[in-house]
């Protein structure tokens, strides 16, 4: 395995995995997300917060927007990178836009339900005025591999 350091964007993916284990502990879907500001410098990082939170928009990517938000005391996060260890879905794609985030860097791709390149591609719409740059497959293998292992023994989907 690569070491973090060596990869682009490696150590906040670590970090956004270590959060998307957490959320598998609590028996949430295995994601996590992390937000950078525009120096690197770590402002959030969530894991998916679904079924504890009876929330059906409680993704980490959202969790994580919103708290980097706060910390800024400003919904705007331009400068900032979402990193996540899965294909954002419409929704967060979504949020990442009007969050005017920089940048999205994702792990692993969700051939199902994907929206940044998968199945849509939400946030490099060219009918939208804000389109973050894009940056794909870091830590793919890792990244899936925990979704992977958490379906399998919980047999959900
Ligand atoms: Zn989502």
């Amino acid at each position: 395995m690569t070491s973090a350091p060596d990869i682009p964007y490696g150590e906040a993916m670590r970090l956004a995995l270590a959060e998307a284990v957490a959320a598998g502990e609590r028996g949430e879907v295995p994601v996590g997300a992390v937000v950078l500001d525009a120096a690197g410098e770590v402002l959030a990082a969530a894991g998916n917060d679904r079924e504890s939170a009876a929330d059906p928009t409680g993704h980490a990517e959202v969790l994580a927007l919103r708290a980097a938000a706060r910390s800024r005391g400003s919904w705007r996060l331009d400068g900032c990178t979402l990193v996540v260890t899965l294909e954002p879905c419409t929704m967060c794609a979504g949020a990442a836009v009007l969050a005017r985030v920089d940048r999205i860097v994702y792990g692993a791709v969700d051939v199902k339900g994907g929206a940044v390149g998968s199945l849509w591609d939400v946030v490099r719409d060219r009918r939208l005025n804000h389109r973050p740059e894009v940056v794909m497959g870091v830590m793919a293998e890792e990244c899936a591999a925990i979704l992977t292992t958490f379906f399998a023994t919980r047999r959900i989907r």
